[in-house]
């Protein structure tokens, strides 16, 4: 008798402890999990009733179903109302509002979203959510114009523009062009003004420049800049390439930067030509695209003659196409100028400066870059010595450096260098006074007189 009852108790416990288990399991399995979905909004105190709404919902268990609705007071939109059969994974949304509410007068509007996952708990009912957000009806643009620019802008070459940019929930604004790229302006001069230099890079068969400017309430404004392009005609150069020149130079070259010693002299030249070329100038691109937020009210810039009775020994813009026993195999542009004089003659920089970067840069050789403000820097290839390093502040004709042929250079001579924005440009416009106050300080002197007449 007694061993019975041992054994039924011995069972009942087994039964409970499993019952249990099986409560203690499915109370922390993702079946019952008791978390609400997590409702995130990206808009944020200001709407213009017409930007799309961006709303991330998660859970753990998935969704079943959401609401969101727009309340106006008076009257309320649907913005989405889904269910789903099948559980739904993470769910980013970008509402839009029906047309008729983007008259609605209202100061403010209230968005409410519903959510609903797919848990059993709540006796299968799942867990639901609610998030409310309040935003403040913001439907007037920026106030966006022109106050002066450079009159035109030469392919490959430097401009500058001046404009006013107003709005009281200014997001960001820019100076965009028809190849994409964006550039930062600085304060100019007198609260509410900007000042950028623009550049057309020589590879760009055309050029359309226009500030844009947007509002957190969704409001854009663009506004296209009056600089005239000026179409520019560079030269094509067809260069065979040399069995001694492929052997020496590059192959060096190629070698000591871990190029395959099994590669065939072509290889070589392609690997040097196209891409450590590549790696050294998006090294160039990246310290060049950096602009201070400083307020600027002139640029005092000097004409440059970085090297003394330098002869041009290389253009600017120059497309190069090189070929090996009649068959072309690579290209590449030269995106500065090459200037020569007496070997390890003194580099010096007509304006102060800020040295960015004091390096070896592969085909650029030792290579020192300066920093003059408004996004302007100069770059200095194939020196045999820097007089230099990262940090120093220079007067104006300090030496930088001394010519030589470190990196990609077959002779002594000078890769001279300038960037708007982490964009080379023409070096001469910056080497002639004629142009520089021309394109450049003229406008910006225009511009305070018509600030100070505001
Ligand atoms: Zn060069």
């Amino acid at each position: 008798m007694r061993k019975k009852s041992n054994m039924s108790s011995m069972m009942v416990t087994t039964i409970f402890l499993a019952v249990i288990g099986g409560v203690i399991y499915l109370y922390n399995s993702v079946m019952f999990e008791r978390d609400k979905p997590t409702i995130t909004v990206e808009n944020a105190g200001y709407w213009n009733l017409r930007a799309p709404l961006k709303i991330n919902i998660d859970d753990e268990s998935g969704l079943l179903g959401y609401k969101v609705t727009l309340h106006s007071g008076e009257e309320s939109f649907t913005l989405a109302d889904e269910k789903f059969v099948t559980p739904e994974g993470t769910t980013r949304l970008e509402l839009k509002t029906p047309k008729r509410a983007y008259s609605l007068k209202n100061r403010e509007v209230t968005v409410e979203i519903e959510a609903r996952d797919a848990s059993k708990w709540n006796f299968f009912s799942g867990n639901t959510a609610k998030h409310s957000v309040t935003f403040k009806i913001d439907k007037k643009r920026p106030y966006i114009s022109t106050i002066a620019s450079s009159y035109r802008i030469i392919k490959g070459g430097s401009a500058v523009v001046i404009f006013k940019a107003e709005d009281d929930n200014m997001e960001e604004f820019y100076v965009e062009t028809n190849f994409g790229k964006k550039f930062k302006a600085q304060p100019f001069y007198k609260e509410g003004y900007y000042v950028t230099l623009i550049a057309w890079p020589v590879t760009e068969a055309k050029f359309r420049a226009t500030i844009i400017a947007t509002d957190s309430a969704g409001n854009i404004a663009k506004s296209s800049v009056p600089v005239i392009p000026y179409n520019k005609r560079y030269k094509t150069s067809h260069i065979k390439l040399s069995d001694r020149f492929l052997n020496g130079k590059v192959s060096e070259l190629a070698y000591a930067y871990g190029v395959d010693d099994s590669a065939d002299i072509i290889e070589r030249f392609k690997y040097v030509n196209e891409e450590m070329r590549h790696n050294n100038e998006e090294v160039i691109h990246d310290i060049t695209s950096k602009v201070s937020d400083n307020k600027v009210s002139s640029f005092p810039i000097k004409k440059m003659y970085p090297l003394k009775n330098g002869q041009v020994v290389a253009q600017f813009g120059d497309h190069r196409l090189y070929s090996y026993k009649g068959e072309e195999i690579s290209e590449a542009y030269h995106l500065g100028l090459d200037l020569a004089s007496n070997a390890m003659s003194p580099i010096k920089s007509q304006n102060p400066a800020t040295v960015t970067f004091a390096e070896e840069n592969g085909i650029y050789g030792n290579m020192p870059v300066l920093y003059h403000g408004l996004g302007l820097y100069t770059i200095y290839g194939h020196c045999s010595t820097l007089m230099v390093k990262e940090g120093d502040t220079l007067r104006s004709n300090e030496t930088v450096a001394k010519t030589g042929r470190s990196g990609y250079a077959m002779g002594d001579h000078l890769h001279f260098g300038v960037l708007v924005q982490g964009i080379e440009v023409r070096p001469q416009e910056w080497m002639d006074q004629d142009w520089i106050r021309k394109s450049i300080t003229t406008p910006m002197r225009e511009a305070r007189k018509l600030i100070n007449q505001r």
